[in-house]
């Protein structure tokens, strides 16, 4: 049967880097084997099976490098033996595919790319101001995404992800202030939306009020940053895992570690003046990410009724973002692209690639989200 299969506008463009890839994917995480490939690996003989099955780790779940260091089988040019070797078929599923992300939700489908790959990032650097759903109708393989068959449901979010979108970009447009109350705007209503969601079954209003939280969440305050920068979005393990992401966490320790809450507020805003606007990096970079962000995510909330759980997803992995491109502005004059790319990568990869990292973002910025609510009641 024939779906609308919808694929964001640059996923044709993306070719894998390989060898010539500054911060190969083949490290940084546990790499995930489904069946077919174990099937695969174990059926291999000599000396070749054999260090391959003594590089399956996991009693349940196997997987290569268990401790996210680097894939055993990448060599030192950066391109994977198995694939030199056995060919792209022979490899695991989720390195054949990565960074594509094909989801089915049932009544449509959509294709996008990962950005916790760093040319995937770039990619959308180079399109973000037009980036955009390319919709055709066409038969999908593709496993479904949970079994909820709402469809009715599942257009109402696609309606309002396309609204949120809009509205996010024509923001990042506007300029920094701007875009913080949007998101304000929309934290407010999809709140509300979600709420109705899961208290009462259903929802009767979908439209977002002009209603703005007080809550400031392009920056969030230093005392929201300092938090996440204190769970375990941080450790030291970094250091191995993902050695770029632990150089911009150790500059912002470097500069916000001493300070206090006060001192810390004013030295985030003089970064933030001094390097989004027009002199620095546009606000609509963030704007556009936050609009990826829905695009990728929003969906999901077909599955969970969580609408208002996506939008703070991106409204801490752009505040991340935004942290560390200042940072790293103040210490070496400017973040260009490249620099940018890799900040959107590592920090996806970290976020959206370790449950763990995630549940704790979004427990310090609830937290502070009820301690407004509740001095504002
Ligand atoms: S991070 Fe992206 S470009 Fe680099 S090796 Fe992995 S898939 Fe290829």
């Amino acid at each position: 049967m024939k779906i609308k299969v919808g694929r964001i506008s640059y996923y044709d463009d993306f070719r894998c880097l390989c060898g010539d890839c500054p911060d190969n994917c083949c490290h940084g995480w546990s790499i995930p084997l489904d069946d077919e490939a174990l099937r695969r690996f174990r059926a291999e003989k000599g000396l070749f099976g054999l260090r391959l099955r003594l590089s399956i780790h996991g009693k349940e779940n196997k997987v290569f490098a268990p401790l996210s260091l680097r894939c055993p089988h990448l060599g030192m040019d950066g391109l994977c033996r198995l694939q030199k070797k056995c060919g792209e078929d022979f490899l695991a599923e989720v390195c054949k595919e990565y960074p594509r992300s094909r989801m089915n939700y049932g009544p449509a489908a959509e294709f996008h790319l990962d950005l916790s790959c760093i040319h995937a990032a770039s990619l959308f650097l180079h399109n973000r101001s037009t980036q955009e759903m390319i919709v055709k109708e066409a038969e999908c393989s593709c496993e479904l995404y949970g079994n909820n068959d709402d469809e009715e449901y599942f257009g109402r979010l696609q309606i309002l992800r396309d609204g949120l979108i809009s509205a996010l970009r024509e923001a990042g447009r506007e300029g920094k202030e701007a875009l913080d109350e949007a998101l304000r705007r929309m934290d407010t209503g999809l709140r509300r939306i979600q709420d109705e969601l899961l208290i009462h079954g259903s929802c009767s209003d979908w439209e977002l009020k002009d209603e703005a939280g007080d809550l400031r969440l392009f920056p969030l305050p230093i005392r929201v940053l300092n938090d996440m920068m204190s769970s375990c979005f941080y450790e030291d393990w970094l250091k191995y895992s993902t050695p770029f992401l632990y150089k911009l966490c150790r500059l912002y320790y470097k500069r916000f570690d001493r300070l206090d809450y006060r001192k810390g507020a004013e030295e985030l805003q003089r970064l933030f003046d001094k390097h989004v606007g027009e002199k620095g990096v546009s606000a609509s970079v963030f704007a556009d990410h936050a609009a990826s962000l829905l695009y990728r995510r929003f969906l999901f909330s077909y599955e969970d009724y969580s609408p208002h759980l996506k939008l703070s997803d991106s409204v801490i992995c752009i505040n991340l973002v935004l942290l560390f491109t200042l940072l790293w502005a103040e210490r070496y004059g400017t973040t260009g692209e490249p620099e940018l790319a890799h900040i959107i990568s590592v920090v996806e990869r970290r976020i959206f690639h370790n449950e763990y990292a995630r549940k704790d973002l979004l427990a310090c910025l609830s937290e502070e989200s009820r301690a407004e609510r509740r001095k504002n009641s």
